[in-house]
């Protein structure tokens, strides 16, 4: 049973809140009230909320602690805004987006991608964690939800570091592997007098964008992650780092398969499951599968 052992801890301890704000433990009583009454049925209150936790009363602790008192004004901003949205469902969580921040700071992150932006939060928080000469390549097939969250990042200062790309991923990442700065003409063998048949003549492209990117945040289509998988390894540098968003996906990845099931959560849970047995299997990165947000897998390119 999810959070009733710990529930039940709490209550036998007593005065579990005593260290707590008062409007801080008021909020994490009620989020227990809720659960007790209905065990799971109030578990995604929370904008974003798709904790792996044992209650929502410790995530309801971890946000009005860490997260949301260090929140920038910013993404507190974008985050009420798009609460209002109908898809709201979509946007990454306020602790996932502390998360993010702090790991593009700790790799020193500059040259940067982001497939999947819907409002921007996550793309929000990139931006302002990177320096001010920092770079991120966004990409969403909408960019009328990239739009809603625009003028926030603008007034944050931050837009300047936005390549917004409207349209599906997959082109783009094809054309970034492709491009060449130069072709260089190779010539071996050579000795004067050599008839010119005789001369081995290669032409050598430089590619441009391989290894050039520090990080991406993959946050789209999960029937393509393998794809940009592919792509993506060639594209960011070796020590540089893919995190994969939702691969836990809604917990659906140790449901047994006749469970009840969303209609999206079931045709995009088959492709998670083969996404995180091909990053366990890939010998070109470490991986390390963390239960924040819906699950996000971290890689670090080796090879
Ligand atoms: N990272 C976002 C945030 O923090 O709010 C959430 C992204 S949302 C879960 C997924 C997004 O992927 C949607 O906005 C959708 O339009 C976009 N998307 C879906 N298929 C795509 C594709 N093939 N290429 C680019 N974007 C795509
Ligand atoms: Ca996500």
């Amino acid at each position: 049973m999810v959070g009733g052992p710990h529930l039940f801890l709490f209550h036998r301890r007593g005065n579990w809140d005593r260290h707590l704000l008062p409007p801080v433990a008021a909020k994490v009583r009620s989020a227990m009230a809720s659960e007790n009454k209905d065990g799971e049925q109030h578990r995604h209150q929370e904008v974003g909320h798709k904790s792996l936790l044992q209650s929502d009363a410790l995530y309801q602790y971890i946000l009005e602690t860490s997260v949301y008192p260090r929140e920038p004004e910013p993404m507190k901003e974008l985050r009420d805004i798009t609460a209002k949205h109908p898809w709201n469902l979509m946007t990454t969580s306020a602790d996932e987006g502390q998360f993010l921040g702090m790991l593009l700071k700790l790799i020193n992150a500059k040259n940067t991608m982001e497939i999947g932006v819907y409002t921007g939060y996550s793309l929000l928080a990139t931006a302002l964690a990177l320096p001010d000469d920092g770079k991120i390549l966004a990409m969403d097939i909408n960019r009328e939800n990239f739009e809603i969250g625009l003028p926030v990042i603008q007034k944050a200062g931050v837009a300047h570091k936005i390549d917004f790309r409207e349209g599906p991923a997959l082109p783009v990442l094809d054309q970034l592997v492709e491009d060449v700065n130069s072709i260089r003409l190779q010539i071996s063998d050579f000795q004067i007098n050599r008839r010119l048949d005789e001369l081995k003549i290669e032409f050598c492209a430089q590619a441009k964008n391989h290894g050039s990117f520090d990080f991406v945040f993959v946050d789209a289509d999960k029937d393509n992650y393998i794809n940009y998988h592919k792509r993506l390894l060639e594209l960011v540098k070796v020590g540089g780092v893919i995190a994969y968003d939702n691969t836990l996906w809604n917990g659906s990845v140790v449901a047994p398969p006749d469970a009840p099931m969303r209609k999206y959560i079931r045709y995009y849970r088959d492709f998670v499951i083969e996404l995180n047995k091909a990053l366990a299997a890939d010998e070109r990165i470490e991986i390390c599968q963390l239960p924040v947000g819906d699950g996000v897998t971290i890689c670090r390119r080796v090879k």
